[in-house]
């Protein structure tokens, strides 16, 4: 699509962030809809955070995705910050409605909107176990209660976490233990563990745990096939990774910064490039 005088600009700024897959991502989604809309990636050291802000007021950046290690940073520099990002204190999310710098995220809801999509799970009434309690975990809790989960369980190496992640989950939600893995419909693995470099041969819990039938999500996806799910499906379990997490968490900015319902398919093809 050409560049013209109206193209309309929407970008990600993280450090690093080089390897971003999201201006392939929202590229494809800008093209496929048919918007005057270009994408960038920007470098932006934590000191350059409230030079880039207001420079996003100034250029009439329309929105931009915020990642590491800017997402808890970017909350002061907004003028409105949503409920989801003021529970988890942070933000992957700002659009630019006409100057007024808003903050969402959108991390937890793509997380549900990826397990329905990808394993036709229902987050109602819905029993999840979450190994982990960092970022990622605290959003799949603080959503999945918000969507209507009957059962949070969190199972953490150091407990405090564990417990600070429990209270964006309210009533249902609960600190845990490797013998709720069984009992659950869903189980997460929001740990690094399995991810290229060095911690791939490490799983997050033993996979002889898994009842056949049962659901398993890995949201870690370079590899895309990590030991841990390969050894959940020999086990009988379903599972998918957590590349439907990242182009549904894609797709709710999409629909914040456009208004208009984006190309889901075309982001979801987007994110399963070969790695
Ligand atoms: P984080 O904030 O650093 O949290 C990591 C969590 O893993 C902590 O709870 C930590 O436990 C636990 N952990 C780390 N090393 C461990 C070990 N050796 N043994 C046991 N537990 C360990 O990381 P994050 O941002 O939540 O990311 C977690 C994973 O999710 C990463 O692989 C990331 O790539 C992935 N992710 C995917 C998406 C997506 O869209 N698919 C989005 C975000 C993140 P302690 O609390 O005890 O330290």
């Amino acid at each position: 699509m050409a560049i013209t005088g109206g193209t309309r600009l929407a970008a990600v700024i993280g450090q690093p962030v080089r390897h971003s897959l999201s201006p392939g991502l929202f590229n494809a989604a800008f093209v496929e809809a048919g918007l005057d809309w270009v994408f960038l990636a920007f470098d932006i050291a934590p000191a350059d955070l409230p030079g880039f802000t207001a420079a996003a007021r100034t250029l009439e950046i329309e929105g931009f995705s915020v990642t590491m290690p800017h997402k808890e940073a970017i909350l002061s520099l907004v003028d409105d910050v949503s409920p989801s990002a003021a529970a988890l204190s942070a933000a992957n999310c700002i659009c630019n409605d006409a100057g007024v710098l808003r903050a969402f995220n959108t991390d937890g809801d793509g997380f549900v909107d990826g397990v329905a999509h990808d394993l036709n799970f229902d987050m109602r009434d819905g029993r999840i176990a979450i190994l982990g309690a960092g970022g990622a975990a605290r959003s799949v809790v603080e959503a999945s209660a918000r969507r209507g989960a009957a059962e949070i369980v969190v199972v953490n190496r150091s407990p405090e976490a564990a417990e600070r992640a429990v209270a964006l989950g309210g009533e249902v939600a609960r600190v845990g233990g490797l013998s709720d893995i069984a009992k659950a419909d869903l189980v997460v693995n929001a740990t690094p563990l399995g991810m290229v470099g060095e911690l791939a041969a490490e799983m997050p819990c033993d996979p002889s745990l898994f009842q056949p039938e049962q659901l398993v999500v890995d949201l870690v996806y370079a590899p895309r096939q990590t030991p841990w799910l390969a050894a959940a499906q020999a086990n009988g379990a379903k599972t998918t990774n957590g590349l439907a997490m990242l182009a549904f968490q894609a797709v709710a900015q999409f629909n914040l910064w456009t208004g208009l319902d984006a190309p889901v398919e075309t982001m979801l093809g987007a994110v399963q490039q070969p790695e």
